[in-house]
């Protein structure tokens, strides 16, 4: 793969202040695909400078023209969209297939989606006596995660450059090369100088100066809750925005009237999709004590069909491995039953994990608690409504959900006393203008569509 040895600062690629790197692996073979700087804090000050030294013009540029400047840069990653999913699938081991539909295809309308916000939304309006702005927030820091590697980058980057703010983004460590392929884009659109800027690194190092730097107004991280509290805690000290997007233990609620076979089904690939990578996954199949047997032979048949190696990929690296074989152990010494899948590795090279589906799940144990991040279902009894609620409501995650029954008023009304971000009613489509984000631990703030775009906005009223 081609790699910068440099980071991308004041719209050119500058050589890294130290000469650590950080080796990428193919997870599918564990073979190293390229390497990329390990970017320090005086890396981070400069591109920090940089950003703030650009943001007083783009501040300034009609929302028209950073309408145009996302169109193009929309248009940059579609010419270049097949060597996108190559790289994503080479560093994150999607299957290809997935790679180019979900990783590249989606995040490209969402970027387009933006460049849309940009030219129609009202940064302006009239309140009594006064007139209120919207203005940008001013310099973000991006910190993002590696299981949607184009996506998260883009969730972020295209509403802030949409709202006026420039950007200093810190990709994940295992995929930086798709970072460094939406930096190139960035600069073949040839937005100004310094309104996008990359630091690869690895999180304690470069992420944590990029958190930290008095320059940077808000911070928008997304990852796991350790780090996010700590984010969170650092932003709030210095009296900084934050966004926070963290984990999910998302629940997929069976009602007694649903279609059972197509809610199980529809359930057990929203998990196996991306290897179970995927924060707002719905890993906790709730279903009615009457048709429990029924819903864990379908779930267990389902699961025979995600082939290892083909459909399903392997997981991003050795840690991740470790982390969902060791969950997949402590399902077993908690008492769960395995019906489909196991601990151990269905290939013998690569980071895979079968498919796993474990019945007699209890909500209190581990692997209905905690987020695994991996192919790993749990599925769990629930007596009444009332009951099925408190277990749904009963983790401290609140990012997502699905509801099914056979009438969609009766689903509709669990569902809005869920305490989450996002509810699917009988396997509704994913939205890429719904708002997206996390009740309770799973997260502050919101983003994709319009509460996306406002996160990077703040007010001021003239009064007349
Ligand atoms: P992580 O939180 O360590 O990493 C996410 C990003 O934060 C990366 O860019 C990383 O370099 C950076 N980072 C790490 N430590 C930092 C620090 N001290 N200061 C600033 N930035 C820092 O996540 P991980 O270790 O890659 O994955 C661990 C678990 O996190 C997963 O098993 C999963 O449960 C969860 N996770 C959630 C999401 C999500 O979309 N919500 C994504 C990835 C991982």
């Amino acid at each position: 793969m081609n790699a910068h040895d440099g980071m991308y600062i004041g719209g050119e690629w500058r050589a890294a202040a130290g000469g650590d790197t950080i080796a990428v692996l193919n997870p599918v073979d564990e073979q190293v695909i390229g390497h990329v700087p390990a970017g320090t804090a005086e890396d981070v000050d400069a591109a920090v400078r940089a950003a703030r030294a650009a943001l007083p013009g783009w501040a300034a540029t009609p929302p028209a023209e950073r309408a145009a400047g996302l169109a193009a840069l929309r248009d940059r990653l579609v010419a270049r969209k097949d060597e996108i999913a190559e790289t994503i699938s080479a560093e994150l081991g999607a299957p290809l297939p997935f790679a180019q539909a979900v990783q590249t295809g989606l995040p490209i309308a969402i970027a387009g989606s933006y460049a849309e916000l940009a030219a129609s939304y009202s940064f302006e309006e009239k309140v009594g006596n006064s007139t209120v702005y919207q203005e940008p927030v001013g310099v973000v820091g991006a910190i993002t995660p590696w299981n949607y590697p184009l996506h998260q980058i883009v969730n972020k980057v295209a509403p802030a450059l949409a709202a006026g703010c420039t950007v200093v983004l810190k990709p994940a460590e295992d995929t930086p090369l798709t970072a460094q392929l939406f930096a190139e884009a960035v600069h073949e659109v040839g937005l100004p100088a310094g309104v996008f800027n990359l630091v690869t690194g690895l999180g304690p190092v470069a992420g944590q100066a990029l958190a930290e730097h008095e320059g940077v107004d808000l911070v928008s991280f997304t990852g796991s809750t350790a780090v996010g509290k700590q984010i969170g805690a650092t932003a709030g000290a210095a009296v900084k925005r934050v966004a926070l997007e963290l984990g999910g233990k998302s629940a997929n609620v069976i009602l007694p009237t649903a279609d059972l076979a197509k809610a199980v089904n529809v359930g057990v690939a929203n998990v196996m999709g991306n290897s179970g990578q995927t924060c707002s996954a719905w890993t906790r199949m709730l279903v009615h004590t009457d048709r429990y047997d029924e819903a864990v032979e379908l779930a267990s048949a389902a699961a025979a069909k995600y082939t290892v190696g083909d459909r399903v990929g392997p997981l991003v690296n050795a840690k991740q491995l470790a982390r969902v074989r060791g969950y997949i152990e402590k399902g077993v010494e908690e008492g769960a039953r395995i019906v489909a899948g196991g601990a151990e590795a269905p290939l013998e090279q690569g980071y895979y994990v079968s498919p796993t589906i474990f019945a007699d799940v209890t909500p209190e144990m581990a692997i209905a608690q905690e987020e695994i991040f991996g192919p790993v279902v749990s599925i769990i009894r629930y007596e009444d409504e009332d009951d099925a609620l408190r277990i749904a409501n009963g983790t401290v995650y609140g990012l997502a959900g699905g509801v099914w029954a056979g009438d969609e008023a009766e689903a509709v009304a669990f569902a809005r006393r869920m305490d989450t971000g996002q509810v699917d009613i009988n396997g509704g489509r994913f939205n890429p203008l719904a708002p997206f984000g996390g009740y309770k631990q799973s997260g502050v703030g919101r983003e994709l569509g319009v509460h996306g775009l406002t996160e990077y906005l703040q007010t001021k009223s003239l009064q007349f």
